[in-house]
């Protein structure tokens, strides 16, 4: 079975600064979309490119010595986190092909191979063994090689290649960027004084020193000169945003639809606080504790409607990255016990409100619900700054299949009883649309309705409409 991933992708052109070391800073602040693999490959303009990739954080894949023989103007990165249990260091990007002359990094999900794979098959070429990433870099790389054109070539890749998804392209020395259909992954054009900047979120373009232009259109490709952009659109869709790089993945710092992602997610608890005034009663809560760090904003914005106070009892070791992207359950639960403390003079007594950004299977809530009540809480509640997830997201965030997605097995007040918690609160998802800015049009609302806006092809079969 191919594997998944999610992931973050970086590329620049630089005459001032080596591309890598530009590189390896962007995707040092883009840490948080993926921390199995890193890699980088630069351009000195030369066919063979440059290329270091392997397992662990981006301080533990490169350092001065490999960046010292990424030389050349040019470059692109990629973090890798596996959406399925494997972790392998084959697996980590960018992926080469032409014997070295063309590295692909890709972000996002290509939820059914069977064309890929049935075109490698009759072109002559095995798919076994290959991940979605590997399918479309050997794809691209066939089409290369028939049409020595990369826009052109990527068109061709386009049919194939249907899924969710933003790439980057290294080949000799040209530097592209794609969005896939839709755009349901991000992709931002950046500007430096001494050339231009591509990435998955602009929270990174800070640590390189440029500026926000745009985001990049579902369907364009982006080539990146040190004097200019040129923009060729192969292909034509509308934005289908996905939803939950807003209510969770992207970094709150990081611009969507012209505002931060954090003015965002504060509207959201804002909108969560309304709506539990609205239902009447007066809220049974003393304080509100945000699930470090994602719901932080929507803490503060509960408390903007409701004049509950927030308190940060919940502390996190922020030398443990994020639990939920831990391939195995195993790791996730272990690392989530060592990831979250609590202060708990802050709880004792208290009517306590815990407030996460989602509830995915539950892993988080049943822990620190006993914890709270084991610190003395008066009574434990437990939120959810986003709707019930009822889907699993099959373009390239990892969620779990439908059986292990709690709110599409229980009800609200089966799931309160499983936590051991006096309530479950959410937002609704009216409640959510109202706030985020952006029409639902314009959306992938994929994980709280169901309605896919890219073929989920035999995956189809794994949902049950709620
Ligand atoms: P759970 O604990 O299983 O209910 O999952 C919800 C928690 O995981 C929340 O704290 C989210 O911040 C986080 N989370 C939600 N979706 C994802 C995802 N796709 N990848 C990583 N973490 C996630």
């Amino acid at each position: 079975m191919p594997f998944r991933e999610a992931c973050a992708v970086f590329g620049t052109v630089s005459s001032e600064v080596p591309a890598s070391l530009l590189t390896y800073f962007g995707l040092y602040a883009l840490q948080h979309r993926g921390q199995d693999a890193s890699g980088i490959a630069s351009s000195d303009g030369n066919p063979r490119l440059h290329l270091h990739k392997g397992l662990g954080l981006v301080s533990q894949v490169h350092d001065e010595k490999s960046l010292g023989t990424l030389v050349g103007e040019k470059a692109i990165g990629h973090n890798r986190y596996s959406t399925s249990e494997s972790n392998e260091d084959r697996f980590a990007q960018p992926s080469m092909e032409g014997d070295g002359t063309l590295a692909f990094g890709f972000n996002g999900n290509i939820p059914d191979t069977t064309l890929m794979c049935q075109f490698l098959s009759e072109i002559g070429k095995s798919p076994v063994g290959k991940n979605d990433t590997q399918l479309m870099s050997t794809i691209l790389w066939h089409f290369l090689e028939k049409t020595g054109d990369l826009s052109k070539a990527l068109k061709e890749c386009w049919s194939l290649w249907n899924g969710a998804f933003s790439a980057v392209v290294l080949w000799n020395d040209t530097l592209a960027a794609v969005r896939g259909h839709y755009g349901v992954r991000p992709l931002v054009l950046g500007k430096r004084s001494d050339g231009y900047v591509v990435a998955s979120e602009s929270c990174c373009f800070d640590a390189v020193d440029a500026r926000y232009m745009r985001d990049v259109k579902p369907g364009e490709v982006v080539f990146l000169e040190r004097e200019y952009v040129r923009s060729v659109q192969i292909a034509h869709s509308p934005l289908k945003f996905d939803v939950f790089e807003l209510v969770y993945f992207m970094r709150p710092d990081s611009i969507f639809n012209d505002e931060s992602v954090y003015a965002i997610r504060e509207r959201m608890g804002f909108q969560l606080g309304k709506e539990l005034l609205q239902s009447g009663s007066r809220l049974p809560f003393d304080a509100v504790y945000p699930v470090p760090d994602s719901a932080i904003p929507a803490a503060l914005g509960f408390m903007r409607a409701t004049d509950i106070p927030v308190s940060f009892a919940l502390t996190k070791n922020r030398y443990i990255h994020r639990t939920f992207i831990a391939p195995t359950q195993e790791q996730r639960e272990l690392a989530q016990r060592h990831k979250l403390n609590l202060i708990t003079d802050q709880v004792t007594g208290k009517r306590a409100l815990i407030l996460d950004d989602s509830i995915v299977r539950g892993t988080t809530a049943i822990p620190l619900v006993k914890r709270f009540r084991r610190a003395g809480a008066r009574e434990v509640h437990f939120g959810s700054a986003s709707p019930p997830v009822m889907y699993p997201n099959f373009y390239g965030i990892a969620t779990p299949t439908q059986l292990e997605l709690i709110a599409a097995q229980m009800s609200v007040s089966q799931m309160a009883a499983h936590f051991g918690a006096d309530s479950v609160q959410y937002l609704s998802y009216q409640g959510l649309l109202d706030v985020l800015g952006v029409p639902e049009s314009k959306l992938d609302t994929s994980c709280f309705t169901g309605n896919y806006p890219i073929d989920i092809g035999k995956h189809i079969h794994e949902i049950h409409p709620k």
